[in-house]
């Protein structure tokens, strides 16, 4: 029994809000809370005659603690599940600081304003000495580590499907099939057609942001240390024959888990996360772009100022709205290499998810159900106190056995695969 304040009210909080209903033993009482309080409510209207969950709304703008410290100050709640924006996580995790209450998230910090010249020194530094560009890293939130361990707080990071199952899926990997692994490719496939010739899946800015960066993995020299590897965007491709989706091109990309990855898993010399686009997809991001679409950077237009990007955002499809339109699979997983026994072994764990079953059970397509499901079962997992560690921590560094049952049960089993294709 335990009551959730849940900030965000988008497309993969809507699907974590409906699974959290579906598990009111755990999620007795839950708060939905967005700056459109309206938006929040309809959600709450449509679920309050199906649950025992008792359900309330708040309107909150968590870029700002004090509005967070002040929401939490009257509602009480065991745990915070910031299922918002990147940008806000700081400013949530302060405000839990200050109240004493656990945190957790599906994506982290990066901030919304990338030319800001504070947070700019931090980032140029961090560029030279971790050898990757992206704009989003963990140091910022890792930072907090000792305050939530002095606090008795635990803050469980990047509970979604990658970050999340993925660093889940290490650590099973880990715990059960390896005695060492040596190399890890996170795949990303989504199969899904919306019949658009450019959306996003999931909140756009983040997504535009996140695709169009510069690629990078972790790899080890020959003295056995540790690096970044980085790469032009797009510019290492494969092609891989997915289980029920079948080939598709996938390429490379920097991916946050990867971070945390090269830290947690020991002896682990080669980390890769690939993703795969269409031809459709990647002519429409690289032509947006080039004409400067993808700018976070403010610009006067006819007397008013506007963010390109967030322009952009009000032009493409409601990543919620493609539910109804998406028929295909994803298919996401990772293939290890390493030793058991003494003897080479790879091994592939993944999941299948198919996009209308999705929709036929909650409305929405795979992308925001791969990610809603994780962010429900991780936040289950703290609010039933298996996953209690005072600090700051991702995904891998908990025991992945109660996550994984949970992620069958509500509706993410995964598939093993002994002798998997590797990628090159
Ligand atoms: P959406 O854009 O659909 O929803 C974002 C929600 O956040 C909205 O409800 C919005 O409501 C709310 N929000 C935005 N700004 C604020 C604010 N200042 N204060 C309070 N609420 C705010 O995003 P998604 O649902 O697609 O994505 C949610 C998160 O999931 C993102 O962080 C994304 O990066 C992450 N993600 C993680 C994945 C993973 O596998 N780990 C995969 C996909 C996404 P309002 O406008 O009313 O404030």
């Amino acid at each position: 029994m335990a009551r959730a304040l849940i900030i965000g009210c988008g497309a993969v909080a809507t699907v974590a809000i409906k699974k959290c209903c579906t598990a009111s033993e755990v999620f007795s009482e839950i708060c939905i809370a967005s700056r459109h309080r309206e938006n929040c409510e309809k959600l709450a209207q449509e679920l309050r005659p199906n649950t025992k969950t008792v359900i309330t709304t708040a309107a909150v703008d968590a870029d700002k603690a004090e509005n967070v410290v002040k929401l939490i100050k009257e509602y009480k709640p065991d745990l915070v599940m910031n299922i918002a924006l990147p940008y806000q996580d700081l400013a949530i995790m302060d405000a839990c600081l200050e109240c004493g209450v656990n945190y957790m998230d599906t994506a982290n910090y990066e901030p919304e304003n990338i030319d800001d010249p504070e947070w700019r020194k931090v980032y140029d530094k961090r560029c030279k000495e971790q050898g990757f560009s992206a704009y989003f890293d963990y140091s910022w939130q890792w930072a907090y580590k000792e305050k939530f361990e002095k606090a008795g707080l635990t803050a469980l990071l990047g509970s979604g499907f990658d970050p999340g199952v993925s660093q889940a899926y290490c650590a099973y990997a880990l715990k059960h099939q390896f005695d060492t692994i040596e190399e890890i490719d996170i795949l990303d496939c989504n199969g899904g057609d919306h019949g658009y010739k450019f959306a996003t899946n999931f909140n756009p800015e983040i997504n535009l942001r996140e695709v169009s960066a510069p690629g990078s993995y972790w790899d080890t020299d020959e003295n056995g240390k540790g690096h970044w590897v980085e790469i032009p965007a797009m510019s290492i491709k494969r092609v891989y024959d997915f289980d029920q989706v079948g080939q598709k091109d996938m390429y490379l990309l920097h991916h946050e888990e990867i971070e945390s990855l090269a830290q947690n898993i020991p002896g682990v010399k080669r980390i890769r996360f690939f993703m795969t686009f269409g031809q459709s997809y990647l002519d429409h991001m690289r032509c947006l772009e080039d004409v400067g679409m993808l700018s976070t950077q403010p610009i006067k237009f006819q007397g008013q100022e506007i963010v390109p990007i967030q322009f952009l955002k009000a032009l493409l499809p409601d990543p919620a709205s493609l539910g109804p339109r998406t028929v295909g699979k994803t298919n996401i997983g990772c293939i290890f290499k390493g030793t058991k026994d003494g003897k080479p072994k790879t091994y592939y764990l993944y999941n299948v998810c198919d996009h209308q079953e999705c929709y036929k059970e909650l409305g929405s397509q795979a992308i925001a159900y791969t990610t809603g499901v994780p962010a429900m079962c991780g936040a289950m997992m703290v609010l039933t106190g298996k996953w209690n560690k005072p600090g700051v921590h991702t995904v891998e560094e908990f025991d992945p056995d109660p996550f994984m049952e949970a992620l069958t049960k509500y509706g993410l089993p995964w598939k093993e695969n002994f002798n998997p294709v590797l990628v090159d």
